[in-house]
């Protein structure tokens, strides 16, 4: 929860400087004013809020940014849930209920996409709904993660040597199941069986909309899950940066949910692999027929979580690997905020530089731990977007790093 950080502010402005909002839309009063300075009138009297306060995409860039440690963009979601008269409208339920709408689309999911993809599937639901029509929705899939997880992996899991815990998150689940596959694959190359959390969304799309009483449901069921599997001694590993920042701190910060506990065991994959490597504990062999030109866009919450280092080395290790890493920079969309028709000009505006940026490197594919970014860069530029434990899957020679792994599994 807010702890009153705006005392430390020191009025420098470099937040402002930073923030990608306060540069496109003129209504967002930016970050110095809705976090420290608006607080010390609101916390006087809550009249002093500013409902224009929901335009803050909570992309974290004026906190990487702040001298003084200023807890910005805390400051301002607090002041959102304390103060602000947003409801969600049935839009934003939409968009923020991901995994059931997942739920829901699977079964129907080719009659889903391609209503979705339609003329005027997009034209109902930028008239009826708010969605922007020339957002391209991602494609849900007909088969999930964690129906082939356990028909096809689950029995052999208990025979490795050591266990982790592994959250996938909606988008493996419903659109991208081909990245926990790969996070598998990878996992068992090491000598690790996975097991998989009863896990819910994390929230984060509740967040941005306002559904407060929700995200703090998901966020304590959750933790709970979490609890058991540290209990049981396995860390959480994850493949969404967006993710796991939310759950190691917009859960405390943001929503007040106490997850003290289970916080430093909440890793993301690429950070997980690179203590192993650098402590000597896994050996990582690659394909010699591997190349590849790529390049790294680091999205906005991996910079908050500082972990951008650790996915650049381990790409770095692959032989045929030409990494370019991309400049600093938000791709606009910030969940579902790029989605929403008042949002969507300001988001592309916002990516603008990413996108131009791209076109100039000019990669075979773009490297991203955030499937909205990925949505968001592949949608606007035609470069597709990769996980990277989907990169490392492709570039290991995964018999050979289990002979060296010594995996019989
Ligand atoms: S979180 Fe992002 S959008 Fe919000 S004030 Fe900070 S920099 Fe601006
Ligand atoms: S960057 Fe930090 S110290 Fe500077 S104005 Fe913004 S909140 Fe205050």
């Amino acid at each position: 929860m807010n702890d009153h950080k705006f005392e430390q502010c020191i009025k420098c402005t470099i937040c402002t400087a930073y923030c990608p909002v306060v540069a496109v839309n003129p209504l967002y009063p930016g970050p110095k004013q809705a976090g420290p300075d608006g607080e010390r009138f609101r916390i006087k009297n809550k009249f002093f809020f500013d409902e224009n306060l929901k335009y803050c995409m909570n992309c974290k860039r004026c906190e990487v940014a702040c001298p003084s440690g200023v807890n910005i963009a805390d400051i301002i979601h607090s002041a959102r849930m304390r103060y602000g008269h947003q409801k969600p409208n049935l839009r934003d339920m939409i968009l923020a209920s991901t995994d059931l709408m997942g739920v829901m689309a699977r079964p129907v999911a080719p009659v889903v996409n391609a209503v979705a993809g339609s003329k005027a599937g997009k034209w109902a639901m930028d008239t009826f709904l708010g969605v922007d029509q020339h957002r391209t929705f991602p494609k849900y899939q007909f088969k999930g993660f964690v129906g082939w997880f356990k028909r096809e992996m689950e029995a052999s899991q208990a025979s490795y040597p050591r266990q982790i815990a592994f959250f996938h998150g909606c988008s493996t689940e419903y659109q991208h199941p081909e990245v926990g596959k790969a996070f598998v694959q990878v996992m068992n190359a090491l000598g690790f069986g996975v097991q998989l959390l009863d896990e819910e969304c994390c929230g984060v799309a509740m967040i941005s909309n306002a559904m407060w009483k929700q995200a703090k449901q998901h966020a304590r069921h959750n933790v709970a899950a979490f609890e058991k599997a540290v209990d049981a001694g396995l860390p959480v590993v994850t493949t969404a940066s967006t993710c796991t920042f939310t759950m190691r701190d917009e859960y405390p910060h943001i929503l007040g949910v106490d997850n003290a506990k289970v916080r430093s065991s909440i890793v993301l994959v690429e950070k997980f692999i690179h203590d192993l490597v650098d402590k000597g504990k896994v050996k990582l062999v690659f394909r010699k027929d591997y190349k590849a030109r790529m390049a790294y866009h680091i999205p906005c919450h991996m910079e908050k979580l500082g972990w951008s280092i650790f996915t650049k080395n381990l790409l770095q290790m692959i032989p045929g690997a030409d990494l370019t890493v991309l400049g600093s920079g938000c791709c606009g969309i910030a969940g579902t905020y790029g989605f929403k028709k008042e949002n969507y000009a300001y988001s592309q505006a916002i990516g603008q530089p990413v996108f131009d940026e791209i076109a100039r490197v000019n990669p075979e594919f773009v490297v991203s731990e955030c499937d909205t970014c990925k949505w968001q860069i592949e949608m606007s530029t035609g470069y597709a977007v990769k996980n990277p434990i989907l990169i490392l899957s492709e570039a290991l020679d995964l018999e050979a790093t289990a002979k060296a792994n010594c995996v019989n599994g």
